[in-house]
């Protein structure tokens, strides 16, 4: 097997057990390993470390797979991990009120580069490295076996995987696409999934939990859905007993399916609610000025900071809508702000929100923190698998 040597004094993540291996850390590379494929880390003094797939592509040259020098990365190691990943949303596969999660979350799951969602009967895959790419056939036939679905959607069509050197992809890795969209429930809530050609793999699972959560504070409420997607923090709200709920969002597309998922839950989509298109920016600062206010804001932006350079530019952008969206309050009502960039951190982020009360001379109070929903875990070796945060706050 081709063999991978550290620099002195380099193999402390690795014993650490943290999945990625970057450029600077790396003495040597075999030079007939080829990328995509199984290679062995040594270090410097030649003590086998780990076993990983290659990309001299990418910044990350190897994603580790085990520490375990007796585990070969074979067809039971892949479906060894799966039924892992499978077995820790047990509960979730139990749960009769909900059907779609993910099943699996990449390296927090011991499967760096692979992300697999479960929506009813169907599966959605994303295959983020070149590494995850070679073994495709093998997981999908894994998947067939282990989950039997209806039918299995790649939508590996994601700007990261260009620092593998791959092009976007998707399309039917097994059976037939679905003849339109597909219905899913969550927590009891009926939603429809554009599998093929909505955004990331169709919905945002990763905010299940919280759309419950943020709900609780909506009762009698009018409330403002900002960056509302297909509207699922909306559906949430108005079962919860909001009395009026604004989707706001860009994509007509997403709108209209925010339409059709209140109607599937038996609201009114013209008496209950209303969706305006717009860019939240522009839309947030002109009801400022004609002095509209709401009783709960939620704001849910997409992931503004995608590198180091982005995170200054992020942070204005972030205090922007906050500051904008607390003066949209009435006083004592409640803000509920979420960042998925992973590289804003908690600290930061609740940095930038102070930032925001302070400039719309508005006090805000914390009443709860969230995150990423219990299918989406954060492997303690690998704390970069936290995105998503958000903040409860009572703006007075
Ligand atoms: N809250 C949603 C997920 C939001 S994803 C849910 O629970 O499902 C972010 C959304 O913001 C996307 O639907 C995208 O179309 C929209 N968006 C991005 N930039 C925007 C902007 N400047 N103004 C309005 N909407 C925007």
């Amino acid at each position: 097997m081709p063999t991978i040597t550290l620099k002195p004094g380099r193999e402390k993540s690795v014993r650490n057990r943290h999945p990625w291996l970057f450029s600077g850390a790396i003495q040597h590379i075999d030079r007939d390993a080829p990328d995509g494929e199984i290679v062995e880390i040594h270090s410097d003094a030649g003590q086998w470390l780990a076993r990983g797939y290659l990309n001299r592509r990418s910044q990350i040259q190897v994603r580790l797979l085990t520490w375990d020098a007796e585990q070969a990365i074979d067809e039971a190691f892949w479906r060894s991990r799966l039924q892992q990943a499978i077995a820790g949303r047990a509960a979730l596969a139990a749960d009769p009120q909900t059907n779609a999660y993910r099943l699996v979350h990449a390296e927090s799951d011991g499967l760096p580069g692979l992300v697999v969602d479960r929506y009813s009967d169907w599966l959605v895959v994303q295959c983020l490295t070149l590494g995850i790419e070679q073994v495709k056939p093998l997981l999908t036939r894994l998947l067939v076996e282990l989950c039997q679905p209806a039918g299995i959607v790649e939508r590996s069509d994601v700007e990261v995987r260009q620092k593998e050197g791959l092009r976007p992809m998707m399309g039917m890795l097994h059976d037939a696409a679905p003849a339109g969209p597909v219905e899913i429930m969550e927590h009891g809530r009926r939603f429809l999934v554009d599998l093929l050609a909505g955004q990331k793999t169709g919905f945002y699972l990763d905010q299940r939990e919280n759309r419950r959560r943020v709900a609780s504070y909506c009762p009698g409420g009018r409330v403002l859905n900002a960056f509302s997607y297909s509207g699922g923090f909306a559906v949430y709200a108005l079962a919860a007993g909001a009395q009026h709920v604004v989707n706001l969002d860009s994509s007509l597309e997403a709108l209209e399916l925010g339409e059709r998922n209140l109607a599937l839950n038996g609201f009114d989509p013209d008496a209950q609610a209303e969706g305006v298109a717009g860019d939240v920016f522009q839309v947030l600062r002109d009801w400022r000025t004609a002095s509209q206010r709401f009783d709960v804001i939620i704001l849910d932006p997409p992931k503004f900071a995608h590198n180091q350079q982005q995170i200054e530019r992020a942070a204005r952008a972030y205090k922007d809508i906050n500051l904008l969206a607390m003066q949209l309050l009435q006083p004592g009502g409640v803000l509920a702000t979420f960042s998925c960039s992973g590289l804003v951190s908690a600290d930061l982020f609740q940095k930038i929100i102070f930032g925001a009360s302070v400039d719309a001379r508005r006090e805000a109070q914390v009443i709860e923190r969230l995150s990423q929903g219990p299918d989406h875990p954060v492997l303690l070796n690998f704390p970069e698998g936290e995105y998503l945060k958000g903040l409860v706050c009572r703006v007075w």
